[in-house]
């Protein structure tokens, strides 16, 4: 059976932290480490306004989806429902609640964290730096709600959100009363179905958004009953985890090089690509700017490294 946790039903276990730059509160929705080894864990955040968490990895993939307020990650900015997904020991940041509502987030993971907290930078950079087989890798999808079909449902893919290990992420609207089942997990590492809006229906008691659905790898796709309010919502789909045993051969060590004709130049932690051919528009570098011309202080947009810490990548 698919876990179902709705906020309304664990409000209680939501508490208060108070920080130098403020305050936040975490609500734990699941936490099975013991009945499913290693995993799922999720979790709300609410962050009062202004606050910089520092840029950090997670020894885990992981989905992060905005569900109020806003802010910045890294160079992006970040409005509801936002979803960015991150591999493991893929640093990503920093994390600036907007000013005002702060931001609000669940944390998505389909296995537990073994080390638990963010490992922030620098102090674990030597970590990532000794690894061998990572395959640091994010991206941030922003899922687009349909109007309901003449079926009253509505299942649109998350653009950007995928990758060659079964990564998926779907935008879900329902209208009263309609049913359907989730996609398939292709081999997947699990699904989370998140409601944001209105409920759904699960073994005949309503459960209003927020809530949280785990389903595990081999309970197959979970059927989904929308409330009389519908549903609006998210299905995500966790990629096959990497097996680190045949990375750990194939994976190549990345010899820099700064031969003049080099025309990508990739961060080493967090694996962001700069290409020169197409610039950064939407930083102002124009396409074809080459990689000395990019300013000294610009910084790698999805995790804050600077220049220093891109190579060379052999075309
Ligand atoms: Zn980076």
């Amino acid at each position: 059976m698919p876990e179902v946790v709705a906020f309304d039903e664990i409000k209680e276990r939501r508490t208060r932290r108070d920080m130098p730059d403020g305050h936040f509160y975490n609500t734990p929705f699941i936490d099975h480490s013991q009945e499913y080894p290693h995993g799922p864990n999720a979790f709300m955040i609410e962050s009062s306004e202004n606050r910089i968490l520092d840029t950090h990895f997670h020894d885990v993939d992981q989905f992060q989806i905005v569900v109020g307020g806003g802010g910045t990650l890294g160079r992006h900015v970040l409005a509801p429902h936002a979803v960015h997904f991150s591999r493991g020991f893929t640093p990503y940041g920093p994390l600036v609640s907007g000013a005002g509502a702060g931001v609000s987030y669940v944390t998505l993971r389909a296995r537990q964290c073994p080390t638990g907290g963010a490992q922030r930078l620098p102090a674990f950079r030597e970590k990532l730096e000794k690894m061998t087989g990572r395959q640091p890798w994010q991206v941030t999808g922003v899922p687009q709600f349909l109007q309901p079909s003449v079926d009253g449902i509505a299942m649109n893919v998350i653009d950007g959100l995928t990758d060659d290990r079964g990564l998926a992420g779907y935008a879900l609207s329902m209208q009263a009363g309609t049913r359907t089942v989730s996609p398939g997990m292709h081999g997947g590492d699990g699904q989370y179905l998140v409601v944001l809006k209105g409920s759904l229906i699960h073994a005949g008691e309503e459960k209003k958004g927020i809530a949280i659905i785990f389903t595990k790898p081999q309970e197959g796709p979970m059927p989904i009953i929308a409330g009389p309010q519908g549903l609006q919502g998210l299905i995500l789909n966790f990629p096959r985890p990497i097996d680190q045993a045949s990375l750990t051969k194939s994976s190549s060590q990345g010899s820099p090089t700064a031969a003049p004709h080099d025309q990508l130049w990739q961060c080493e932690l967090c694996a962001f690509a700069y290409d020169e051919a197409t610039g950064l528009p939407e930083e102002g570098i124009p396409p074809g700017t080459p990689w000395e011309a990019v300013p000294h202080d610009w910084v790698c947009p999805d995790c804050s490294a600077t220049k220093a810490d891109f190579s060379a990548v052999e075309l």
